[in-house]
């Protein structure tokens, strides 16, 4: 640390990302939640010499066309939807905009949430979930300041019904509510719907996981036009031109083709039942997840952080997060088949080895 650091700045801890090893050909990654499958094939049409050439100029800091795309995909109007530079950033502005109240979230949810909270110095309460991982609407009738809810949350995959959704926007319609959807297509139900009836409502999501395109670095938020130029404000302050034009035109590639997100998020779901069966018959206890990952207890005798260690020794690497309530799972991305059959067939070899805890 510098003598120049900001004093405010000198206790935070930053974010900790799942690893991105460099010899990742040699390791089945299932740790950051990436989807196992390319981007679209519209996709690789879309970013051509042509448009690389064009990288002299500056992108479009309004984001016109992808916008377009998004507000047509979800049924909205222009004025409703943003763009950020991943959904991180998308609820970085959105915690630096809303929150002179202070910010509330769960205790066990996106590690990011306390991490914008401390840097942008805003006060938050950690509500804790129920002991089976689920959310108490009454739990926060008391909370005066914005709300962020990872929906289906993470690490957990578990959904909160839309019903309760909404009962949490009609407890007090000055409170604003965040829901972080980086993982509805693979099972949830989207908040969007509530939007006209809501306007204490934002939904924000990701191309990172469902659409392929974590690397290009592209997240949005949807919610009534008030709120969307607040978005802007902070934006035209920042980083006008956020985004680069190979992701803008990136993601209007993959919003253009609708038939091939299906067709991943349709496997995704299907590998992640078989999965979770496989494992259950193994011993694992599983959440109920919704999302492109499960996140599973072995049976004792062997840890979640054994397990963890033991998959990595044989080149297969999860998330295990070292956290009070949270100790005894690990959270696997779905892959392939393959690589889920290959984790499979490791996982037994593992138990059948008795690994020391
Ligand atoms: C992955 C993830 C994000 C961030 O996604 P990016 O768009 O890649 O920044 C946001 N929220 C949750 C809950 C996530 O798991």
């Amino acid at each position: 640390m510098s003598r120049f650091l900001n004093s405010a700045l000198r206790a935070l801890t930053p974010y900790t990302p799942g690893e991105q090893p460099r010899d990742a050909k040699k390791l089945i990654k299932l740790n950051t939640n990436e989807s196992p499958f390319a981007p679209s094939p519209a996709v690789f049409a879309a970013l051509n010499a042509n448009e690389t050439e064009k990288l002299r100029l500056y992108s479009d800091p309004q984001c016109t066309d992808f916008l377009a795309a998004l507000a047509q995909t979800y049924g909205v109007s222009k004025a409703c939807v943003f763009a950020g530079n991943g959904s991180d950033e998308v609820l970085a502005f959105a915690f630096r905009a809303f929150c002179e109240n202070g910010a509330a979230f769960a205790d066990i949810t996106y590690g990011f949430y306390p991490v914008f909270a401390r840097l942008f110095g805003i006060a938050y309460q950690e509500i804790p979930l129920r002991d089976d991982f689920t959310i108490e609407v009454a739990d926060y009738a008391s909370v005066r300041g914005t709300i962020f809810l990872a929906n289906p949350n993470a690490p957990t995959g578990l959904c909160l019904p839309l019903a309760q959704i909404e009962a949490l926007l009609q407890q007090n319609r000055d409170r604003l509510i965040v829901v972080d959807e980086a993982y509805v297509d693979f099972g949830g139900e989207s908040a969007v719907m509530l939007l006209p009836r809501y306007d204490n409502l934002l939904v924000v999501g990701t191309f990172s996981k469902s659409r392929s395109l974590a690397g290009a670095r592209l997240g949005y938020a949807i919610g009534g036009d008030a709120l969307i130029a607040d978005l802007n404000t902070v934006k035209f302050s920042f980083n006008p031109y956020n985004i680069n034009c190979l992701t803008l035109l990136a993601g209007t590639a993959a919003l253009a083709d609708a038939a091939y997100f299906t067709q991943c998020c349709d496997a995704i779901v299907q590998t992640r039942a078989e999965t979770s069966r496989a494992l259950a018959a193994l011993g694992f206890t599983l959440t109920d997840s919704r999302a492109n990952f499960l996140f599973a207890a072995p049976c004792a005798p062997l840890g979640g952080q054994a397990y963890y260690q033991a998959l990595r020794e044989r080149g297969i690497l999860v998330r295990w997060f070292d956290l009070p309530r949270i100790r005894d799972y690990v959270r696997i991305t779905i892959g392939t088949d393959a690589q889920m059959q290959t984790l499979l067939a490791v996982t037994q070899e593992i138990i059948k080895g008795g690994i020391p805890v």
